[in-house]
């Protein structure tokens, strides 16, 4: 199913997406729920990120396709860094281009969004540790992850986290066809067959180092493909199974 999050006169909440329809969700979304009656029509509706994360941990280097591009090793562990959850935006929303950089290049990702708390899983639990997969666009300041040791402010000016459009719960998340592309040209296309570390490896290494929440996201890292975007670019991060994330970038 799919699980969105919207505005709908004034109020704010979560749904459930049936075809172009919005249904009513009874209960906890991140504990038990039903589907309730009939809301909306999407296009009545301002979809909204469809969770609010208390943190995001995204991955290095996670594909293989992209460690050959860079002629890197192809790393032991997991790279883990954050994002902030002010970085958060949702389908459709700007992407602000800061005054202080002078390349900003999208990275189309997976995403993991996880269901319960979540602390030292083991491999063979981690699926019961999921809600669902999300389109994500790990927005990044390449001039700065360069020249800074921390990449603290490469990925984590305001907008540098677009996430959705929705949260697909049905999925199995090793071979899904994941490609972005700017203003319509394709630019990245790999599968998540190509991961390093897989989403379910991702949410054991992580939740031994610390205590993963509910609505909390994982950022599984990016294929190779990536490349700089520019004011009145729009960037559309598509997965296969999950849809369409589109953002466009704004002058800050
Ligand atoms: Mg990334």
């Amino acid at each position: 199913m799919k699980i969105v999050r919207y505005r709908f006169k004034g109020v704010t909440a979560y749904g459930l997406l049936e075809g172009e329809e919005i249904r009513e969700i009874r209960g906890d979304v991140f504990g038990e729920f039903q589907a309730g009656g009939r809301v909306s029509g999407l296009g009545e509706v301002d979809l909204l990120a469809p969770c609010v994360p208390g943190k995001i941990v995204a991955v290095g280097l996670n594909y293989r396709d992209h460690a050959e591009e860079m002629k890197v090793q192809i790393p032991d562990e997991p790279l883990l860094f954050f994002k902030p959850s002010t970085a958060v935006i949702g389908p459709g929303e700007k992407i602000i281009y800061p005054k202080m950089s002078s390349r900003v290049d999208y990275e189309g990702e997976l995403g993991v969004v996880v269901a319960k708390i979540s602390r030292d899983v083991p491999l063979e639990s981690t699926r019961d540790h999921i809600l669902g997969y999300v389109c994500f666009n790990d927005v990044t300041a390449r001039d700065f992850q360069e020249r800074d040791l921390q990449w603290t402010r490469a990925k984590g000016f305001d907008t540098f986290a677009p996430l959705g459009p929705w949260i697909e719960t049905d999925l199995d998340p090793h071979h899904l066809k994941i490609e972005t592309f700017l203003n319509g040209e394709r630019k990245q296309a790999s599968t998540t067959e190509n991961l390093i570390f897989n989403c379910y490896e991702l949410i054991s290494f992580i939740s031994k180092i610390m205590t993963l929440m509910p609505g909390d996201v994982i950022a599984t890292g990016t294929p190779s493909g990536i490349s700089p975007m520019t004011v009145g670019d729009r960037v559309d991060v598509v997965v296969e199974g999950i849809g369409t994330l589109t953002n466009s970038v704004a002058e800050g």
